[in-house]
């Protein structure tokens, strides 16, 4: 499918705020496809349909794929581009206004995500779907290489931070593959991955109570962790300090040191003492 032609042919112009870099390569295509896994048995999300072209590939190994697209003006090419599919839906609108829940009805029990990540969402996107979907089994996405460096980073690395957290409650974050600026229409500025996160972790812990501790870890890099904690929880320095160093950790410690596992026994912690 050329979808550049396509793209002409319905005199499309691309809306720089949108973050449209869409993919024309087949091999490329398709290995994303490939790196998400997916089967006949699998409902597919997508997010940002584009031109259709990973629709278009998602359909061809998927039970059913349905892509969100923001920008009306794409209508004309993916009904020229997703002509002929018969397990292919776009529904028009912001993904971010669409209720999780009405996301996983429409899904109709587990599903993936597999995107091409709009940049610009690209960080509420993955929190959003990470946190609050219970139905969804994994996430692959293309994002910015520097995105992909902070999911993927181990703790006290300078990729570190939040994010990386966040999404490690979920489960495993996998980079798949580096993919030049060169392999999108338009160009963007920066070089790209894909990542894939499977959902393979469950931690028992009050998550709430956890996003602020985390939070709180990386609001001020320079400060030591119970610095960060008391301001975070409007606790005494010393309280902060008491939680952290029952941990066995150094009263000196810095919040980017932390694993998930140890923030979830910092929260575990202040969650029994009543906090
Ligand atoms: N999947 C296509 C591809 O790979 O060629 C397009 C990917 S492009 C990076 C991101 C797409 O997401 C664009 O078509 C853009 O219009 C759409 N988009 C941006 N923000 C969105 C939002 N909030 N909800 C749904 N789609 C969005």
């Amino acid at each position: 499918m050329e979808i550049k032609s396509v793209l002409q042919q319905n005199e499309f112009r691309f809306n720089k705020k949108f973050g449209q870099n869409f993919i024309s390569d087949t091999n490329l295509l398709e290995a994303i496809v490939c790196d998400a896994g997916v089967t006949k048995d699998d409902v597919v999300i997508e997010i940002g349909a584009g031109a259709g072209s990973l629709t278009y590939a998602l359909a061809q190994k998927a039970k059913r794929v349905i892509a969100f697209e923001i920008d009306f003006n794409l209508k004309s090419v993916l009904k020229t581009t997703l002509q002929g599919l018969n397990n292919a839906e776009v529904i028009f609108g912001d993904v971010m206004d669409k209720p999780i829940d009405e996301i996983e009805s429409l899904a109709g029990g587990s599903f993936k995500v597999v995107a091409n990540l709009p940049y610009y969402i690209t960080t509420p996107v993955l929190m959003r779907f990470v946190e609050e979907s219970a139905n969804m089994s994994s996430m692959t996405v293309m994002v910015q290489k520097e995105v992909a460096d902070r999911l993927v980073a181990k703790a006290g690395g300078k990729d570190y931070g939040r994010i990386t957290v966040a999404v490690d409650c979920f489960g495993d974050a996998k980079l798949m593959r580096n993919v030049s600026r060169q392999m999108f229409y338009p160009q963007p500025n920066v070089d790209s991955a894909v990542v894939r996160i499977d959902r393979n972790k469950k931690y028992s812990v009050d998550e709430k109570l956890l996003r602020q501790v985390v939070k709180s870890a990386f609001a001020m890099r320079r400060k030591v962790f119970s610095t960060c904690l008391a301001a975070g929880l409007g606790i005494s320095k010393e309280q902060a300090t008491r939680y952290i160093t029952s941990l066995g950790k150094d009263a000196q410690v810095r919040g980017e040191t932390f694993t998930t596992q140890d923030f979830v026994n910092l929260t575990n912690l202040i969650a029994a003492d009543g906090k």
